[in-house]
């Protein structure tokens, strides 16, 4: 019974505001990948156009994350009577392993100039330039963002926001190297370029992983499953519930659960208890987006029959 997915997903009910940011966001993006790598290439900054590469990836994750949405919350049909969730779970881990791909070539680049001093670029005032607007930028999007996270409550948002302070301190990693080379140390900018170039290969790790936790069926952490169990629990005429078992699409949980209740209540009855188990976890849980639930009588020797 009540297997229809929610469509009234509480994480849509601030979607205008959260797309205006996100696009926001994903402009400044551009805008910056374009400037940085020109200016690195131009200004003579290998630090600088890794950084602009990193921008660039951004502005990628931006895009999955706008499509994605999209795709995700698009109804399920007789080909995906799950949903279309996953999508987005292929999509992060194909944009995880490009970044893993990315940091890889740049680290093996800086490494070979490192190993050849007469190969290592010269940047200058125009790099530091473009690196120093680009942490004002970056910056000046965290408290955009985090105000906007704030105010719909969204974990996204409010990851997103912290993921601009940390491209901040990438440029400010570059800004160190430029300065470096500057006061006569050659080496500071491929220096620069490889802790840069970490930093991606980190963020696309962390994509991969997520991903892969989602493809094999993870469950969420037993403090989540407590929550969920209280929730469970506070509805009338649950007993008890047996089998809860959980798993992340596209981020957010589906869940199933068998509902133990008193053996004499009528079948309609039952019925009813399971619906408002249903509705109560797609109402107070912000993550949970569909529940199956399914119902046993409850009896007190602990033998009750298997659903
Ligand atoms: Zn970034």
């Amino acid at each position: 019974m009540n297997t229809k997915p929610a469509s009234t997903d509480n994480d849509n009910n601030h979607w205008p505001a959260k797309r205006r940011v996100t696009v926001v966001g994903a402009l400044w993006n551009l805008l910056l990948s374009v400037g940085k790598i020109a200016a690195g290439i131009v200004g003579q900054s290998q630090a600088l156009v890794v950084d602009g590469v990193h921008s660039f990836s951004d502005l990628i994750s931006d895009a999955v994350v706008l499509i994605a949405a999209r795709w995700s919350s698009i109804d399920p049909d007789h080909n995906h009577p799950y949903g279309h969730g996953r999508i987005e779970t292929l999509a992060t881990a194909v944009v995880g392993l490009l970044l893993v791909g990315v940091a890889l070539a740049f680290v093996w680049d800086a490494i070979t100039r490192l190993l050849n001093p007469e190969r290592l670029l010269r940047p200058g005032w125009l790099a530091l330039a473009a690196a120093v607007a680009s942490v004002v930028i970056k910056e000046g999007l965290y408290h955009y963002t985090r105000a906007v996270a704030l105010r719909t409550n969204s974990r996204l948002i409010a990851a997103n926001a912290w993921h601009h302070r940390s491209d901040a301190f990438s440029s400010l990693v570059v800004i160190v190297g430029i300065v470096g080379v500057i006061s006569g140390l050659a080496w500071f900018d491929a220096l620069a370029a490889i802790v840069v170039a970490g930093m991606v290969g980190w963020m696309g790790g962390q994509f991969v992983l997520q991903a892969m936790a989602e493809l094999v069926d993870t469950g969420v952490p037993v403090r989540e499953q407590k929550e969920l169990g209280g929730i469970i629990q506070s509805v009338d005429g649950v007993r008890s519930y047996r089998n809860l078992r959980t798993r992340r699409m596209a981020g957010r949980i589906v869940m199933d659960v068998c509902v133990l209740l008193d053996p004499q209540i009528p079948l309609a009855e039952a019925d009813r208890v399971a619906a408002s188990v249903r509705r109560r976890l797609l109402d107070e849980s912000t993550e949970v987006t569909d529940v199956v639930v399914s119902i046993a009588p409850h009896c007190d020797s602990g033998t009750s029959a298997r659903s």
